[in-house]
């Protein structure tokens, strides 16, 4: 049983020399727990958060310790009622092979409804992030216009199908390569898509949406944000989910410049985190679900393989190596 370790503080870029994969034993459960062989990890873009000891809404990992995330796993040991051996689980004991933990920290997940990695992604943490970030937050009605940044990762690829399927007039979407932009266009169904690295974001931002934007869903910050405020309409909505191009920072990055649009256009902007919005998952199962079964709502991934590979899925999110969901399977 291999787990991975936080062993300092990465500061700027996490170095391999801030991270080892250590050997562990497998704990047998005790009473009211269950021991879980991992099938799929989550590596997730808010994990660098935790890495550093900075005030946050969760705690730091410890170091010396096994680091945590999403993970599914096949039950192989159950001290606990309702959980029996050869059950699937949604459960927080990633970044490692095997995990021991109380079944109340865990959810049954059914294989045969869907595939094991999608309940880490399209129909799990980060759809909802999606769903919730565009629905609630971003107060999306029909007919707005929507622009949404990181458009080819796992949030943002699903919140640009969702405005679709919901009667939006126009979905933008941005992305870091050619491939990504390709593919938000000629299979995600987006009116249109930029590479930000190939132009300034405003600049490609006013040429993809002539007639403004009414919900910017925030993945990344900085210049996108800048842009998306220069374009907002009247009553214009901006959820700020993530702001990835700070993530690495060591230095605060100076606010928007175009902060006074929003009095004109009575706009408003607000961060929002998908742990407050569980309530929404019951209809977010009952609405998303039949449209990834269909089709209608498509979804990729990218797989690293091997646990010794975590580390580099991590920092391949990070880097953008991904499309969609980044998943690491054992
Ligand atoms: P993604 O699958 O979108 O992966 C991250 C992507 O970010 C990369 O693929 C890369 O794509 C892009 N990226 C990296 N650096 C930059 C940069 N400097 N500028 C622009 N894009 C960059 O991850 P998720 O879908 O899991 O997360 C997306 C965002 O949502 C993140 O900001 C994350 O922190 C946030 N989040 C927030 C939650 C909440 O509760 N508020 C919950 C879940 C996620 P590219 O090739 O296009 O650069």
């Amino acid at each position: 049983n291999r787990e991975w370790h936080l062993l300092s503080r990465p500061v700027g870029w996490p170095k391999p020399e801030d991270f080892a994969l250590v050997e562990a034993e497998i704990r047998q459960p005790r009473e009211g727990q269950v021991l879980v062989r991992n099938k799929y990890l989550s590596v997730d873009p808010y994990m660098r958060g935790r890495m550093s000891d900075a005030k946050s809404y969760v705690a730091p990992f410890e170091l010396g310790k096994a680091m945590q995330g999403g993970a599914v796993g096949e039950v192989v040991a159950s001290e606990a009622e309702g959980i029996a051996v050869g059950d699937h689980v949604l459960h927080f004991g990633g970044w490692r092979e095997y995990a021991t933990f109380d079944a109340q920290q865990a959810v049954k997940v059914d294989p045969e409804a869907a595939p094991l990695s999608a309940y880490l992604g399209v129909l799990g943490m980060t759809g909802l992030t999606a769903y919730a970030g565009l629905l609630r937050t971003g107060a999306f009605k029909e007919g707005d216009s929507v622009f949404v940044s990181g458009a080819a990762g796992a949030v943002g690829s699903q919140v640009g199908q969702i405005a679709k399927l919901k009667g939006a007039s126009r979905v933008i979407g941005s992305a870091g390569s050619d491939e990504k932009v390709k593919l938000l266009v000629e299979e995600y169904g987006f009116d249109a898509a930029f590479n930000y690295k190939s132009g300034s974001v405003a600049g490609q931002l006013r040429e993809a949406a002539p007639d403004g934007v009414d919900v910017y869903f925030d993945n990344v910050g900085g210049d996108h944000l800048e842009a998306a405020l220069g374009q907002l309409n009247q009553d214009g909505r901006i959820a700020v989910c993530g702001m990835i191009s700070v993530y690495n920072n060591t230095e605060p990055v100076p606010g928007p410049k175009n902060l006074a649009r929003l009095i004109a256009t009575r706009g408003r902007i607000q961060g929002f985190l998908v742990s407050d919005h569980y309530d929404l998952q019951p209809q977010f199962v009952q609405e998303v679900g039949p449209w990834v079964a269909s089709g209608a709502l498509k979804y990729r991934e990218t797989v690293v393989e091997g646990i010794e590979n975590n580390l580099e899925a991590f920092l391949g999110v990070l880097r953008g190596d991904n499309t969609g969901k980044m998943i690491v399977k054992l």
